[in-house]
C-alpha cells in the first residue's frame, strides 16, 4: 500500500542520528561464545525461577527458568551444554540478579516446540507465553499479557520508527526480513482481532518505506523525522490521529504497538517453535573497529561481542547498552545480553561530549520539548532533596517514557533521567512495602 504521511505531535527534538556507522553493515550470526551468562531478570515485572541446576545438560530452547507470575517471562538456554553455575552477580544497573552460567559444547543442538499450521488466536497467544516472548522495543513487557488487552483492538502498528541515534538494528531487519515480519503481524493482529496493520517508519529509511509498500494489508505510515518518535503514544498520534491520555493504555484507544524485532520473535516462535533465546543488537560508535548488526545467544558477554568486532579502534570515553538517549552507562564489559538489548555503543570523546553539570538556569526547556507534558526540573529539583512525593506530583514522573529529552536539550546538563530514574525506583519501593 503507497505510504501515507503521519501527522506532526507536540514536543520532541532532532538529534543527530549517526546511523551511517552501521547502517551499511548486513545481519550478521556470530559464534556462540564458550559460555554463556544468561540473567532471570529479561522483562518487565518479576525475575524469573530457576529450575536448572550446576551439572544439568541443556540444549538452546530448553527451559532454564519459569516466569514468576503473568508479568513476568520464561527463560530459555541459548547454546547447548552445562549449567555450571547458578548464582548471583551485578547487572549493568548496579543492582543484584540471578544468573544461570551455560559452558558450550559446542554442537549446537536445539530443543524448540513444534511448529504450529493454521494457529487459532488462542494458540498464537499460548505460543507467545510459552516462548518468553517480550516487547523488543525496550520496555521488555510480556507479549501475551499485551496480546489480552482490557478494551477491544482495531488496529495493529508496527513500531518501525527506530528513532534512536546510532542504532539499525530494525532498519536491517526491515530490510532483511521483511516477509517474516509481516508473517509477524499477521499473527499477532489475528490474536487481537485486529482489522488494521499499519507500519510507522521514519521518513528518513525510504529504502524500508517501499520494502512494506508491496503488501497491500499493510498500511505504510512514513513519519517524521524527529525523536522520540518510537515513543508509544507519540507514535500512536502520528499513524492515526488517536490521543492516547495520561493514565490510558494504548488498547483503550483501539490500539496495540508492537516492534518489529517482536513481530520477527512471534513470527519464528509460531513457524520454528523458536522461544527467546537470541537478540539482534546494533554495535556502533566510533571506538568500535567493526560497526555491525549482530545476532547472539543471550547470555553472551559484551566483552565477546566487542572482541568479534574488532576490539576497541580507540578507548572509548563513554560506553553505553542501548541507545544513547535511553539507554545505560556502563562500566565494564562484563555483562550480559539480554532478550531487550538493542544496541552496545563504543562513543569517542568527542560523541560522548561530556561536560560536568552546573546548576538549573530555570530555563524551561526541559518542560518545553517534553513530549508528554511533564515537568522534568521538579523531579530534579524535589528528588535531590529526598522529596519524592512532591517530586512525583509536581513532576509528573510516573508518566515519563524516559526517551531523554530534556536531558538532551538541558543547557546545564543536568542529570535528569537519572533523577527520574531513581524517583520511579523509590515510588516502587515505598509501593512494595506498603503492599500495593
Ligand atoms: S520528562 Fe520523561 S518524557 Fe519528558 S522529556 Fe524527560 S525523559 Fe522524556
Ligand atoms: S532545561 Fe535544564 S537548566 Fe533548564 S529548567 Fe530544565 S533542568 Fe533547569
Amino acid at each position: 500500500m503507497k505510504a501515507v504521511k503521519g501527522k506532526f505531535f507536540f514536543g520532541g527534538v532532532h538529534v543527530k542520528d549517526r546511523k551511517f556507522l552501521a547502517k551499511d553493515a548486513p545481519l550478521e550470526e556470530l559464534p556462540a561464545p564458550p559460555e554463556v551468562r544468561i540473567a532471570m531478570t529479561q522483562s518487565y515485572g518479576r525475575p524469573a525461577v530457576p529450575c536448572v541446576k550446576a551439572g544439568d545438560s541443556v540444549k538452546k530452547g530448553s527451559l532454564i527458568a519459569r516466569a514468576d507470575g503473568t508479568i513476568s517471562s520464561d527463560v530459555f538456554a541459548s547454546v547447548s551444554g552445562e549449567v555450571t553455575d547458578v548464582s548471583e552477580l551485578e547487572t549493568e544497573c548496579g543492582c543484584k540478579d540471578t544468573f544461570v552460567t551455560i559452558r558450550s559444547d559446542g554442537r549446537g543442538e536445539e530443543q524448540f516446540m513444534p511448529p504450529l499450521k493454521d494457529p487459532s488466536p488462542e494458540e498464537i497467544i499460548k505460543r507467545v507465553r510459552d516462548a518468553g516472548i517480550v516487547g523488543l522495543g525496550g520496555a521488555g513487557f510480556p507479549s501475551a499479557v499485551k496480546m489480552q488487552p482490557r478494551s477491544e483492538v482495531d488496529t495493529l502498528i508496527i513500531n518501525g520508527a527506530e528513532c534512536e541515534p546510532y542504532l539499525t538494528r530494525d532498519y536491517r531487519l526491515m530490510l532483511e526480513r521483511t516477509d517474516d515480519i509481516v508473517r509477524g503481524a499477521r499473527y499477532i493482529a489475528g490474536a487481537l482481532g485486529a482489522a488494521d496493520v499499519m507500519i510507522g517508519i521514519e521518513r528518513n529509511k525510504p529504502d524500508c518505506i517501499a520494502a512494506f509498500e508491496k503488501y497491500d494489508d499493510v498500511k505504510v505510515v512514513a513519519l517524521r523525522k524527529v525523536y522520540p518518535m518510537g515513543g508509544e503514544k507519540q507514535l500512536i498520534y502520528s499513524a492515526t490521529g488517536r490521543k492516547v491520555k495520561l493514565g490510558q493504555l494504548p488498547a483503550d484507544e483501539g490500539v496495540i504497538v508492537n516492534n518489529v524485532a517482536t513481530c520477527l520473535a512471534v513470527c519464528e516462535a509460531v513457524e520454528l517453535g523458536k522461544p527467546a533465546c537470541e537478540a539482534v543488537l546494533t554495535v556502533s560508535g566510533r571506538s568500535i573497529a567493526r560497526p555491525a548488526n549482530v545476532k547472539v545467544p543471550v547470555g553472551t558477554p559484551l566483552s565477546y561481542i566487542i572482541e568479534q568486532c574488532g576490539g576497541e579502534a580507540e578507548a572509548p570515553k563513554k560506553a553505553v547498552l542501548g541507545g544513547p538517549m535511553t539507554g545505560v552507562a556502563i562500566k565494564s564489559y562484563d555483562l550480559y545480553v539480554k532478550k531487550t538489548t538493542s544496541g552496545l555503543l563504543l562513543l569517542s570523546e568527542k560523541e560522548a561530549a561530556a561536560e560536568e553539570p552546573t546548576a538549573c538556569l530555570n530555563c524551561g526547556l526541559c518542560a518545553d520539548n517534553c513530549p508528554m507534558h511533564l515537568m522534568p526540573m521538579n523531579t530534579a529539583f524535589y528528588s535531590s532533596a529526598g522529596d519524592i512525593d512532591n517530586a512525583v506530583k509536581l513532576g509528573g514522573t510516573m508518566y515519563c517514557i524516559e526517551c531523554g529529552v530534556c536531558e538532551y536539550v538541558c543547557p546545564a546538563k543536568r542529570p535528569l533521567i537519572q533523577a527520574i530514574r531513581n524517583t520511579k525506583a523509590a515510588v516502587r519501593a515505598k509501593n512494595r512495602e506498603g503492599g500495593k
